[in-house]
């Protein structure tokens, strides 16, 4: 089964799904930054989580948000990128991070991640982006957007992500789901979708059972007369790189240090974090660069 994004709204316009199946590109970002599996699945989980906030909130071509997940477990920081395609990318401080199970026999994502916070940047075209920031409530991921969304968007919102991992460590499954309670939702609703996901499978059991994003939609708004979008919208681990981007990077870090640099190494290799790619850069390029920052240092 491919990868996936759907949305459905209730008929009132009072709640809207977004459901993904995200395992290709889980595996993929796995297979570029060679997680071990807790790593594997907070990575998984927030590539997810950058792709249904996507949905719920860029519009045009050129918007994109950044997620940042600060915590002070062993995993480190992780970052994840999307646009509105959505494209989503993303890494983690420590892939290779090993911890036992949790006491609920599952990889251990909240001890991974530890305590911190989590920010969101939206950067919607206009002068300046916006910026959200919430103490993480356990590292989980979900519960960590689930509060986002109520502290600094006021928007009531139930999340739910799972990554499944493989004894070979390859991504078995993963995928998510987001409701969002929009204005003029009425308490039948409301009630309605909670009791649904009291006893819904866990998104994990659900992608893992071969559950399609429409049927996860249909299962979280049982009883509710609900629409689902007919587009094929197929979200993809993809990278924005290149040399060019990387030759601005080595400009920005300035004249004094570019011409350590070249003092030093003679010869740069840059390789993106993102997604591993291997830039290189020779005495005669980075002297040309160093033109350019020096140009750029000069007063006008
Ligand atoms: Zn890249």
């Amino acid at each position: 089964m491919g990868d996936i994004l759907k949305r459905g709204t209730s008929a009132d316009g009072g709640v809207r799904i977004f459901a993904a199946v995200t395992t290709e590109l889980a595996e993929k970002a796995r297979k570029i930054h060679d997680t071990f599996p807790v790593a594997t699945a907070a990575l998984g989980r927030t590539l997810t989580a950058g792709v249904l906030m996507s949905a719920a909130g860029l519009k045009t071509e050129t918007d994109s948000l950044t997620i940042q997940i600060k915590g002070d477990g062993p995993l480190g920081s992780i970052i994840v990128c999307a646009d509105s395609k959505p494209n989503v990318r993303g890494y983690v401080g420590n892939p290779f991070v090993d911890l036992p199970l949790n006491a609920a026999g599952k990889l251990d994502v909240g001890g991974a991640v530890g305590r911190g916070s989590l920010s969101i940047v939206r950067d919607l075209g206009l002068k300046e982006p916006y910026i959200g920031q919430v103490p993480l409530v356990s590292g989980e991921i979900a519960e960590d957007i689930t509060m986002y969304y109520a502290k600094s968007e006021q928007i009531p919102t139930a999340v739910g992500l799972g990554v499944l991992v493989d004894r070979d460590y390859s991504v078995l499954s993963s995928g998510g789901f987001m409701v969002q309670m929009m204005p003029g939702s009425t308490d039948e609703t409301a009630q309605l979708i909670e009791k649904n996901l009291k006893n819904a499978d866990s998104v994990t059991s659900m992608i893992a059972g071969g559950m399609t994003a429409e049927e996860i939609i249909f299962a979280v708004a049982e009883g509710i007369d609900f629409f689902i979008e007919n587009s094929e919208v197929v979200p993809e681990y993809k990278c924005t790189c290149s040399k060019e981007r990387m030759e601005k990077a080595l400009i920005s870090i300035g004249y004094d240090e570019l011409s350590r640099l070249i003092e030093e190494q003679g010869e740069a290799e840059l390789s993106c974090q993102f997604c591993e790619n291997k830039y290189n850069f020779s005495k005669n390029e980075l002297e040309e660069l160093l033109r350019q920052a020096s140009d750029r240092k000069k007063p006008r």
